[in-house]
Order: structure tokens, then sequence, then C-alpha cells
């Protein structure tokens, strides 16, 4: 019996192992065609990077091994377009977190914001209260 759960990791897994082969592509050189499922980068979103290292032509699925689990995840080619062009990031950070330690970490920040927010009402409304 195969569950919906085994399906998805072997996806998963099939998609790391493609990822690894295609990390011998450099995605630098202005020579190399881009494989399948790459997406082409916009150099004018790059121009924040105040490198003179070269700048990626294409994006292509990466392997990035979480800083904090060791958990093996795919970086998806679109997901780095949206990191490295929209939300402007440096061409030489890659993702650090998997999915789920990400989340996990937006659940903490959200959670100490909360209490921090909670901290300051009580704070204001601990101003005299008369009798
Ligand atoms: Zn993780």
């Amino acid at each position: 019996m195969t569950s919906q759960k085994t399906k998805t990791e072997r996806l998963e897994q099939s998609r790391i192992v493609r990822a690894k082969v295609l990390a011998e592509i450099d995605t630098c050189d202005p020579d190399v065609v881009p494989p399948a499922g790459a997406i082409l980068a916009d150099k004018q979103q790059l121009a924040h990077n105040n490198t003179y290292g070269p700048l990626p032509g294409f994006y292509i699925d990466k392997v990035v091994v979480c800083r904090q689990c060791k958990t093996e995840e795919v970086w998806s080619a679109d997901q780095q377009k949206w990191w490295y062009e929209v939300a402007k990031g440096d061409i030489n950070t890659t993702a650090v977190l998997c999915r789920m330690c990400r989340e996990k970490e937006k659940k903490c920040k959200d959670e100490a914001r909360r209490i921090h927010i909670e901290g300051l009402k009580k704070k204001h409304g601990h101003t005299h209260n008369g009798t």
C-alpha cells in the first residue's frame, strides 16, 4: 500500500537527486544552455547586488541543507528568482532553513511579537487605578 505521504516523499527525493545533478551546471556561464525547468534571470532585477562577481543567467532547482535540522531540501528555481529579484536578497545568500523550520521560526516570531504587544498593553493599563 502506498500512502499519499510516501508518494510525496519519494517525489521530493527524486527532486533532490535531480537537483544534485543540476548542481554541476554553472548558472553564471553565459555559454551554458539552461536545462529544462530552468528559469531565466532578469539581470536588471539583480542590479541591487553590489558585486563584481558574475550574476546568474538562470536559476535551477538547488539542494540546500537546513541549518537547523540538517534536512536536505530542494530550493526551487522560482523560489530563488523570487528571493533574489523580488525580495532583493543578496546573490551570495541562500535559503538556510527548510520549509518546516521556517514555519516553526515564523510561529516563534509571531508568538514573541504577540507576547511583546500584550506586555506593552499591560504596562499601559497598569497606570493609577484609583482605589
Ligand atoms: Zn529544518
